[in-house]
């Protein structure tokens, strides 16, 4: 019988509309044609042409694209997510540019921003023309970031920051950072210019994973900015909250995209070796590894249609983000670890995009809010019981 692919078998285009499907084909051609044939190198040499990718993912309309007006596309969450997905059959990397411009730093001025920020920064960065990164990790503040000791100081009309954010995305290549600090009224977000003096992004070298991303540590020594820089509408925590919830919307949908791309580069591979005289995808083991692959390949594919059916009709809470996070990203490294296996020592090079999928999801994993903090979340929403600390 003709083989078919996992998610085919599946079905789950049926639960699409043609909107959906026309943005996801688009997207999957760019990354196809475009993008997978420089990926191992980047990976390798840990570097990407990041300008020139935020320029092309503008020009494809993925940044900021489930956001309406100020030049965004204005489409739905679930297509959104599949953009996500494709870009993430890519690599993790291509992925985390798209989510850190579109759903962290585009959606902050977006929904909190003054209508000044949005004129100024969201045009431009839907264009790819400017590249935004978010700061709110810090190197003693992680799961945790209420502790953040980034401070922002009143001094007449301006503010005044200083402190230190670490693992920020973009951040050596972003022409604006979303910086977050805390202020005698709790924590704020400010709109910072990257050639404010005082402000630099020292990039954070010998990663294992997410080589095709720029990561970096940002250093605010006295960051002198105006009034108008900080975003009116939100205090505390809840600001960069809303933020990373759009962000792990996007993770849902991403994280299966990497786990196709392995499967269908394991089945591919697996109907190609031949071992004691037959084809590897022959043998009984090899086929119950891809038959369980690809029941946790489409559970998650219909979790995350699901959730973001309910993201298109307004009902989304975001503990149900922490469903779909925490079991897709689980599920994906534990696709890519079992594809490595039926590639065996193929599986470890460059050549095949498995163990490069493997390594990214680790970030994938922790960031976002880790596994077990969602974990955490998902237990206060079924007990009642806060149980972080
Ligand atoms: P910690 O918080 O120190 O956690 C260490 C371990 O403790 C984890 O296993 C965690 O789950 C566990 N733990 C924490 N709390 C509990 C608890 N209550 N009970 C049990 N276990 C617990 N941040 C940004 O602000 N912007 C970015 O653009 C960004 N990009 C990133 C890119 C990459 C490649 C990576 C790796 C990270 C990025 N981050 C970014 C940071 C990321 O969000 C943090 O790494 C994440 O929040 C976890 O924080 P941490 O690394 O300090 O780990």
């Amino acid at each position: 019988t003709t083989p078919q692919s996992p998610l085919g078998f599946f079905g789950t285009d049926s639960l699409l509309g043609e909107d959906d499907i026309a943005i996801r084909d688009t997207v999957r051609k760019y990354v196809e044609d475009k993008v997978k044939p420089q990926l191992a190198g980047w990976y390798e040499s840990a570097s990407i042409p990041a300008r020139e990718l935020a320029k092309e993912l503008g020009d494809l309309g993925v940044l900021g694209m489930h956001l309406e007006g100020y030049g965004c596309t204005g489409t739905s969450a679930t297509a959104y997510g599949l953009a996500c997905m494709e870009l993430e059959a890519g690599d993790s990397g291509l992925r985390s540019l798209v989510s850190v411009q579109g759903s962290l730093a585009m959606f902050a001025i977006w929904k909190h921003g003054s209508e000044e920020q949005k004129q100024e920064w969201l045009p431009r960065m839907a264009a790819g023309d400017a590249i935004g990164c978010f700061g709110l990790t810090e190197p003693d503040f992680g799961s945790n970031p209420s502790g953040m000791r980034t401070r922002a100081k009143k001094d007449g009309d301006d503010w005044v920051l200083s402190g230190n954010k670490m693992w920020i995305t973009n951040g050596s290549v972003a022409d604006v950072a979303v910086v977050w600090a805390q202020t005698d009224e709790g924590i704020r977000g400010f709109v910072v210019p990257t050639d404010t003096p005082g402000f630099s992004a020292p990039e954070i070298k010998q990663k294992m994973s997410l080589r095709a991303s720029v990561t970096s540590e940002l250093v605010l020594d006295n960051v002198r900015l105006p009034d108008s820089a900080v975003l009116p509408d939100v205090t505390g925590l809840s600001g960069p909250l809303s933020c990373l919830n759009e962000a792990r919307f996007g993770i849902v949908f991403g994280a299966l995209g990497a786990a196709r791309d392995c499967l269908e580069t394991a089945i591919a591979y697996a109907n190609d070796r031949d071992i004691f005289d037959k084809p590897l995808s022959a043998f009984q083991l090899t086929q119950a590894k891809i038959a369980d692959m690809s029941l946790e390949l489409g559970k998650g594919m219909l979790l995350a249609l699901h959730l973001g059916r309910l993201k298109d009709a307004g009902t989304l809470d975001h503990r149900q983000v922490s469903l779909g996070k925490l079991n897709n990203t689980r599920e994906a490294i534990a696709i890519a670890r079992e594809c490595r296996t039926i590639l065996g020592a193929a599986g470890i090079t460059l050549e095949y995009p498995i163990m490069r999928h493997a390594n990214n999801l680790e970030s994938v994993l922790t960031y976002e809010g880790t596994s077990e903090v969602h974990q955490l979340v998902i237990g206060q929403a079924l007990t009642g019981h806060a149980a972080y600390r």
